[in-house]
Parts: C-alpha cells; structure tokens; sequence
C-alpha cells in the first residue's frame, strides 16, 4: 500500500511532490486549480516536466488529481453541464501532462430530479470524457456522503454509472472511507466491509477501485453528512484499521484529504498493519 495526502499546489505544481516528500508521503493527491473557481490553470512546459522529474527523483508512486468541486455533470443547466465538461477536460489534459495515474472527481448532483433521469445525462459526458484516459490515467469517481442528490452515494448507483457508460475499461472509483461511512457503510466493521466489497466485486468489479481517500468522520453512521476529520480523530478512530487492512485494497494508494502533519502517515501506516493483521486472524479462522 501506498501512502500520501493531498497537498497545496501552491506555486506551481512540482511543488506538490517536495511537500509530500517532506512528510514521507509515497502517494499524493493534488487540484490542477483552484477546487472553488471555474477558470483553469495553465501551466508552462517546463513546469509540468519539473514536476515528471522531482515525482521520479522522490519515487512517488502514484499521483491522483482531484477535479474541483463546481463539477456537476447532472446539472439541468446545460451551462454549468457546459462548464463541468470543459472543467473536467482541463483537469484530464494537465493530468496527463504531468503522468497523473488518475483523475478523480464527484459526478456532482441531480437536486432531487431524480437518479434514473439524471445517469443518462450523465453518462453522454463521461464518455466523451473518458476518450481523454490512457492505458496509465483513469478516471475515477468517487462516492459520495449521500447529501442532497448526490450521485455515488451507494453501490447501486456507482453500478449503473459504470453501467451507463457500457463498463468503460478506464471507469474508476475512489473509495472515500468518511463518506462510505455517512453514506451507511460501517467500515470499521470486518462483516459489514466484507459484504460491501463482495457485492462491488460481482457488480462492478474490485480491480476498479484505484485509489482510497482515508479520511475519519465527525459525524455519525448514515449521516449522509460530509465532515472529514482527521485519521484516528474521529468517530471512525482505530475502526479504520479494518478498512486500511482490507486484503483487496492491498495495492492501492491510501490518501488522506484531512491532515496536518507526518503524524498522521504515521498513524495511517500503523492502523494499516494492524488491521492487516485483524484480516489475516479472521481469515485463518474462516478457514
Ligand atoms: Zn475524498
Ligand atoms: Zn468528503
């Protein structure tokens, strides 16, 4: 498993991987912008090629780039649908300029038209946008807390996503630990994640999950409420050792949004081996 964070790009961005190498970070998440301003940043050649280097010299293992949160590709404004798909583009074209390995991004939300209606217009745009992948970037979306018409937020609805697209080889997810958690997945619990995930696998496929956001929560269990906290700080606290453990999750680049210091690597790097070992004593006994 890879570890890392989100971090500023503030700068320029080649200076996302000095600051992740700072803190001891082999994984690291980024915004291509500004995450609150539709106007796109455009970045010199040779600022995208320092940051190809410094990622080689630092030997980050895997760099994820988190589109902004004004994206709403289900909007029934064709303008702000307009805005998103030209946001989205923006963000894959930088993402692959610096050899990104994915770009991850909430499908935004249907206010309350309805999830049917909104997956088809959802789905004309991602396909378009997923011609922008490579064999190394993907696109990836992630789940959401379940808040007001958000789309992602159940197995059901990140199904028919992937559905809708005809299962697009370079359709991924990032699995959010805070928003499975507020969505009503309890991932500090063996059975619970292991069913969850058995029911990803047959429906969408694990190999699909290409990155994890490792965040805790503030707020309760099926809140459908989005309040990161720190890991181990919150209500999640060491229950996050299940879902760092997890065997199927053992590759992937674990990244935390919600973060202050190299402690907080630490502490995902310490729960990671204890819940691996909680996974290795539940299968032995299942056996
Ligand atoms: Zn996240
Ligand atoms: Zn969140």
């Amino acid at each position: 498993m890879l570890f890392g964070a989100h971090v500023s790009a503030a700068g320029g961005i080649s200076n996302a991987i000095d600051r992740i190498a700072e803190v001891g970070g082999d994984a690291v998440q980024v915004f291509t912008q500004s995450p609150r301003m539709w106007k796109p940043t455009t970045y010199s050649v040779e600022e995208l090629a320092r940051f190809r280097e410094r990622r080689e010299a630092a030997g980050v293992g895997h760099v994820s780039c988190h589109a902004l949160y004004l994206v709403n590709l289900a909007s029934r404004d064709p303008e702000i649908r307009e805005k998103s798909v030209v946001a989205l583009r923006a963000t894959l074209e930088t993402a692959r300029a610096i050899e990104a390995d994915a770009v991850v991004f909430h499908v935004g939300s249907h206010l309350g038209y309805g999830f049917e209606e909104a997956v088809a217009v959802v789905a004309g745009a991602l396909r378009d946008l997923l011609e922008l992948t490579s064999e190394r970037l993907w696109l990836c979306v992630e789940n959401t807390a379940g808040a007001g018409g958000t789309i992602g937020r159940s197995l059901d609805e990140l199904a028919a996503l992937c559905d809708a697209v005809d299962r697009h080889p370079r359709l991924g997810l990032c699995l959010d630990s805070c928003h499975l958690w507020a969505s009503g997945v309890d991932v500090s619990d063996a059975a619970a994640l292991e069913a969850t995930l058995g029911e990803l696998d047959t429906r969408i496929g694990l190999d699909r999950v290409r990155a994890l956001h490792v965040n805790d929560s503030q707020t309760p269990l099926g809140s459908n409420r989005d309040r990161h906290d720190r890991v181990g700080h919150g209500l999640l606290g060491d229950g996050l050792a299940t879902f760092l453990g997890h065997p199927a999750f053992a590759d992937l680049p674990a990244i935390t949004e919600t973060w202050e210091d190299a402690t907080d690597l630490a502490r995902m790097r310490d729960l990671h081996r204890r819940g691996r070992r909680r996974w290795a004593r539940r299968l032995r006994l299942s056996r």
